[in-house]
């Protein structure tokens, strides 16, 4: 705040909490240890032990990702997955049941359907462009509500305030994975959301060079996680933290950049002979834009799918064409990273299983970075020119 004035994402980012430093650092130092001298702190949860999340380093991140989020707190863990399991098991216990979008990223989807199981704790897949559906799958013992604010392959995106108010009149809570919007894009709280996710490793640190996750909500509930976060101990390492603290005050750029990419490379591909569909929430036929420009200030995000018109060979060739981007998965680097993912991510599915998941044999993932557009759009042609050419060798004509 300045005056009455609140500060922006951008603003945030760069200034962080503004702590004083020791030494009058101008950035957090990082401070390499395990444990901190005893200053006489009564009971065990105030000693200070990294494991325990409450040294420095995750003090002045956690107050700054709470900025951020717009929350009253947050905590960072080890990787988004971390975040994700511990803070579902903060909340859920035997018997209970959640609801969790079908299209759920696939380690949080293992999770709820191969690991939660065993805790027996059960859930239901809901279809998130469905909200009067979502009724049916209630039972009494209903405790969550889980979606995510950009899914991928399709660039789906939920009516989030239909969620926020499905949970109310139905006692749940709501969670939401953020981490294809990062709080650039939408700050779910605001909407009402209790717990924020994101997979730190992806928009926050944004230089494909380190894991980690967050949890952001009220101080009752980020204290609940954390409560059972310092005993499953996926405690993200002070080294880390530096990384996210220098990665955040690029953020809003990045991620401005990632957009505006993103949909020069998504509307070129969509006029190209060689592609049949692109499916990218920023483009204006896209079913969810409305959404987009309901909640994202019109944006979509940096990642998108297209469906190559040839067959899996096809991809392979434009792939090992492309000179700029890294064929790798992830996303929310400075880099294009792009897949094919019937032939990683996705590998092993049966085809009905891959029809469900909507992969098909030439679909390309791309997790746009913040390259120039017009070098992106130049690599992109001259590689999609490469499958006509393969094409045209293959059939003895050349
Ligand atoms: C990558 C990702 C995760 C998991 O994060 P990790 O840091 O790899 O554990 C969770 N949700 C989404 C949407 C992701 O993209």
């Amino acid at each position: 705040m300045v005056a009455d004035h609140p500060l922006s994402v951008e603003t945030l980012a760069v200034k962080g909490t503004s702590p004083h430093y020791d030494e009058g650092s101008a950035v957090q130092p990082i401070y390499q240890t395990s444990t901190f001298l005893f200053q006489g702190e009564v009971g065990y949860e105030n000693v200070r032990y990294t494991r325990c999340n409450n040294g420095p380093n995750h003090m002045a991140l956690s107050a700054h990702i709470a900025a951020l989020e717009n929350t009253e707190a947050a905590m960072v863990a080890s990787s988004g997955m971390a975040a994700i399991s511990t803070a579902l098991l903060a909340f859920l216990q035997a018997g209970d049941h959640l609801l969790m979008q079908n299209t759920c990223y696939g380690g949080t989807y293992d999770f709820v359907t191969k690991n939660l199981p065993a805790w027996k704790i059960s859930h239901s897949l809901i279809d998130a462009s469905q909200p009067n559906t979502w009724k049916a799958a209630l039972k009494p013992s209903t405790k969550i509500i889980y979606v995510e604010s950009l899914c991928n392959p399709s660039s789906d995106v939920p009516d989030l305030q239909a969620v926020v108010s499905f949970a109310k009149a139905n006692s749940l809570m709501s969670f939401i994975d953020n981490t294809f919007a990062s709080p650039v894009l939408c700050r779910p709280a605001d909407l009402g959301f209790d717990i924020v996710l994101e997979s730190a490793t992806k928009y926050m640190g944004g230089h494909s060079d380190l894991i980690a996750g967050s949890y952001a909500g009220s101080k009752r509930n980020v204290q609940k996680i954390l409560q059972l976060h310092n005993h499953m101990g996926g405690s993200l390492d002070p080294n880390s933290i530096f990384l996210i603290q220098r990665g955040l005050k690029t953020l809003p750029l990045r991620v401005h950049q990632a957009c505006s990419n993103a949909l020069a490379l998504a509307e070129l591909l969509q006029k190209q002979p060689q592609v049949d569909t692109v499916r990218y929430a920023g483009l204006r036929d896209h079913r969810d834009h409305r959404l987009v420009q309901k909640y994202f200030g019109g944006h979509a995000g940096g990642v998108f799918c297209f469906d190559l018109k040839g067959s899996l060979e096809d991809g392979q060739t434009f792939l090992h064409a492309l000179k700029i981007p890294l064929l790798a998965p992830s996303l929310g680097s400075v880099e294009t990273l792009i897949t094919q993912p019937a032939l990683t991510s996705h590998a092993g599915l049966t085809p009905d299983e891959m029809q469900a998941a909507g992969i098909k044999d030439g679909t390309i993932r791309v997790a746009v970075g913040i390259e120039h557009a017009d070098d992106l759009i130049a690599d992109f042609k001259q590689a999609l020119s490469a499958i006509d050419k393969a094409k045209v060798h293959s059939n003895g004509i050349a």
